[in-house]
């Protein structure tokens, strides 16, 4: 099964190459003519890449609300949630938030946007969405939908989100009453991730046409503000888990965060070859317990939660793809942009489900909050993909220190087992 994975990551990957050198010849060979541009660049490759991207954005709705019922469900009782439940949240919310600002300092300093000219695109009308804001009481008021109906069908993100944990908790709480439901939800949730694996399948044409759209606009210009996103991208995915985990994991428990990591490899690795946190989840739980002596008691309950809920990974793409579109747009962002970047990433990060590729359809709702253009996400979709693998991989990652750290106040630690060699 790992095997066939891997070739569907080849796939995809021979997909982005092939659609760049598609792109280029395009570009620079190929004369202008109406064939060209209206048959093959807006026609084909316009109707294929966008038909992908809009069968991916098809399944969010229905997927984040049904993730986020079963997590919530799965927690139970809101007893159990308890003092374990409040203080993993606060963890993951704040290293998630932490993972923003990383990926905003990283992006800032490597500047990726730079020197890719996309601004004649309307940028003032962009700029005026965000003057528009609501003051903070109503923001914040918001999250309650008036019709959770119509926060659905609008796919309002946080309503949607408020809305289902509401239902998990109380369908935890009425236990056998709403076995059914409980069930129903469950069925659901597996037929939307059927349903992305089977959307995913299209993935390597989807992103051949995406991204022979773009080098078929920009040319080579494109290649150096990509690979520097690439950079940049992977760059702060490394301070976050070589950096910011193991001092984390140091401070709160003066265990050996060089032994995790290596205890860890294997789930790591898991998480990269499949891009999906929730495939990740029993795997996680049994190196956590049979490795570093971490309880089940506080795993089961912290690692799908953090599967659903903390993607710090997914929010380190988001930090670095707001930068570089803020630049390839001459959008200038400042303090209050990037303050408003850090929130939104991190809440977007608890709207993403753990399945390959939703980080990227979740970033628009980052986008949209400082008012830039959504456009622009198609110009990392093609490479897309390949960052998914190692984000998820910090994403899992994020939840099994939290996870750690947390059950180590806990008392769920076995400390002789965590320092056994094997
Ligand atoms: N693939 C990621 C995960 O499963 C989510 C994402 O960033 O798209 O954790």
């Amino acid at each position: 099964k790992k095997k066939k994975k891997l070739s569907d990551t080849g796939k995809i990957l021979l997909g982005l190459i092939f659609g760049a050198v598609f792109g280029i010849i395009l570009n620079y060979l190929v004369p202008d003519s109406s064939i060209k541009n209206d048959v093959v660049i807006n026609g084909v490759l316009y109707v294929i890449g966008n038909g992908f991207l809009k069968l991916m954005k098809m399944l969010v709705v229905p997927l984040v609300f049904t993730s986020l019922i079963c997590g919530a469900a799965a927690i139970g009782d809101t007893k159990t949630l308890g003092k374990v439940g409040v203080k993993t949240i606060a963890l993951y919310i704040c290293t998630t938030a932490l993972a923003v600002s990383v990926a905003i300092g990283v992006a800032n300093l490597i500047r990726p946007g730079i020197g890719l000219n996309m601004s004649e695109i309307q940028a003032g009308d962009a700029v005026t969405t965000t003057t528009t804001q609501t003051g903070m009481a109503d923001t914040l008021l918001d999250i309650i939908p008036d019709n959770p109906f119509g926060s659905l069908a609008n796919g309002t993100m946080l309503q949607i989100i408020v809305f289902a944990l509401i239902v998990g908790i109380l369908i935890a709480k009425m236990g056998e009453r709403a076995e059914l439901l409980f069930n129903f939800a469950s069925q659901c949730n597996d037929l939307m991730m059927e349903m992305t694996m089977f959307v995913m399948k299209a993935a390597p044409i989807g992103v051949f046409c995406l991204i022979a759209k773009t080098f078929s606009g920009l040319g080579l210009d494109a290649i150096i503000p990509l690979l520097k996103y690439v950079i940049s991208v992977i760059a702060a995915l490394a301070v976050q888990c070589f950096g910011v985990y193991m001092l984390l994991l140091f401070g709160f428990t003066r265990l050996n965060p060089v032994r995790f990591f290596k205890k860890f490899l294997p789930v790591f690795g898991f998480a990269f070859s499949t891009a999906t946190s929730n495939a990740t989840i029993p795997l996680s739980i049994e190196t956590l317990e049979d490795k570093m002596g971490v309880s089940r008691r506080i795993s089961s309950f912290t690692i799908p939660l953090g599967a659903t809920i903390n993607m710090d990974g997914t929010s380190i793409m988001q930090g670095v793809a707001v930068v570089f579109a803020s630049q390839a747009y001459g959008i200038h962002l400042g303090l209050n942009g990037y303050l408003t970047v850090i929130a939104t990433a991190t809440l977007a990060s608890i709207g993403t489900a753990g399945v390959p590729s939703v980080g990227l359809i979740t970033l628009s709702m980052v986008f949209q909050s400082v008012g830039l253009p959504i456009e622009a996400i198609a110009l990392i979709m093609g490479i897309d993909r390949i960052l998914d693998m190692i984000r998820t991989a910090v994403n899992v990652t994020g939840d099994a220190v939290c996870t750690t750290i947390v059950a180590f106040q806990n008392k769920a630690v076995d400390i002789e087992r965590f320092r056994r060699e094997k």
